[in-house]
């Protein structure tokens, strides 16, 4: 079968698998705790693709054209037994790069485990060094320094460069961007700092809240000059820049204000086997359906395969011309 390259001639390249739409956070930008809250109905266990769905699926993802692979939620760690999985899919032929994007919330113990387990890269999401104000985005009572002592291991236990990934909401964090610039810096971490924007239907998403690609930028240069890198391939989400003196690199993720849709080569498979084109997705293709009726893997790669072979999104290029606001699936569902 030749691999599938969707209506606007991108290839499939990276899957995002979220393990679970569970998470321990409640960051107001993903699930804000007024929707996900104490009687909020999550998916329950028997409705989860296995480990097995996980691996076998992966490795038809990778016979269509996936080298990338990454594990997402809610919050990965919060399915038993990660390690198990990042073990599978550490010897899924294909599988070039097995990422996990974590919030840093859970015993550093686990790195070792899942470093031993097959996994190459770890990025963790923090969107601010001062207490009150990391409060404020996630809404749980939970320390920096925690999150801090998870980054700093996973750089030890050399999963590293660790990417950190810095959500800014104007008139909340923005005035954190040259702190966690200089931290990340100086301890040889690579902060990625990303657009507000409006996944999901339930963030209360206004275009006045987005602090812009260019906005982000001229704060850090303004102190910390920048240059210009080239990206390391083609779909890379981030603007890639140097420290003009060489400490490092940051990277600016700009959804809203430079979208990147034209060279867009990511799915993403939820917790209960979706298959969804875009983070902005309303529906997905039910595959675990597929998978549990009995469907044979060229069965199931005819079926994936015509899915992106169909795609048309674009959506953040389209978002402005939006004629009404689509009732999008929740990011915390599909993974970030
Ligand atoms: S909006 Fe959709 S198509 Fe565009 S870059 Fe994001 S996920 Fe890809």
């Amino acid at each position: 079968m030749n691999l599938p390259i969707d209506t606007l001639g991108r290839p499939l390249h990276d899957l995002r698998i979220s393990v679970t739409d569970r998470c321990n956070f409640r960051c107001t930008y993903c699930m804000p705790k007024e929707v996900f809250g104490r009687d909020y109905q999550f998916l329950p266990r028997e409705q989860l693709l296995s480990f097995e769905e996980i691996t076998r699926l992966t490795g038809i993802f990778t016979s269509l054209g996936v080298r990338k692979v990454r594990l997402t939620g809610g919050e990965p760690l919060m399915r038993r037994d990660l390690p198990e999985l990042v073990r599978k899919l550490g010897v899924t032929p294909g599988v070039e790069d097995l990422a996990l994007t974590t919030n840093g919330s859970f015993p550093v113990e686990n790195i070792a485990r899942l470093k031993e387990a097959g996994l190459k890269r770890m990025t963790v999401s923090l969107d601010a060094l001062d207490e009150a104000v990391f409060k404020a985005m996630n809404d749980v009572d939970f320390p920096v320094a925690a999150v801090l002592d998870w980054i700093a291991a996973s750089a030890a236990a050399g999963l590293g460069p660790v990417k950190v990934n810095m959500v800014v909401k104007r008139g909340v964090n923005d005035q954190e961007i040259l702190p966690m610039a200089r931290y990340m810096r100086q301890h040889g971490h690579i902060l990625r700092l990303i657009e507000f924007m409006d996944v999901g239907s339930t963030n209360g998403w206004r275009m006045d809240d987005v602090v812009s690609a260019k906005q982000i930028f001229q704060t850090i240069h303004a102190k910390l000059p920048l240059e210009p890198l080239q990206p390391n391939y083609r779909g890379e989400v981030a603007e890639r820049y140097r420290y003009a003196d060489g400490a490092g690199e940051v990277g600016i993720i700009a959804s809203v204000s430079q979208p990147f849709c034209g060279d867009c080569t990511r799915a993403r498979l939820s917790a209960d086997g979706k298959l969804f084109t875009c983070l902005f997705a309303v529906q997905g293709a039910d595959l675990r359906q597929l998978l549990r009726e009995g469907a044979s893997d060229e069965e199931l790669r005819t079926a994936i395969a015509g899915v992106w072979s169909r795609r048309t999104d674009r959506y953040s290029e389209l978002r402005s011309r939006q004629s009404k606001n689509p009732v999008k699936v929740e990011m915390s569902y599909i993974g970030g």
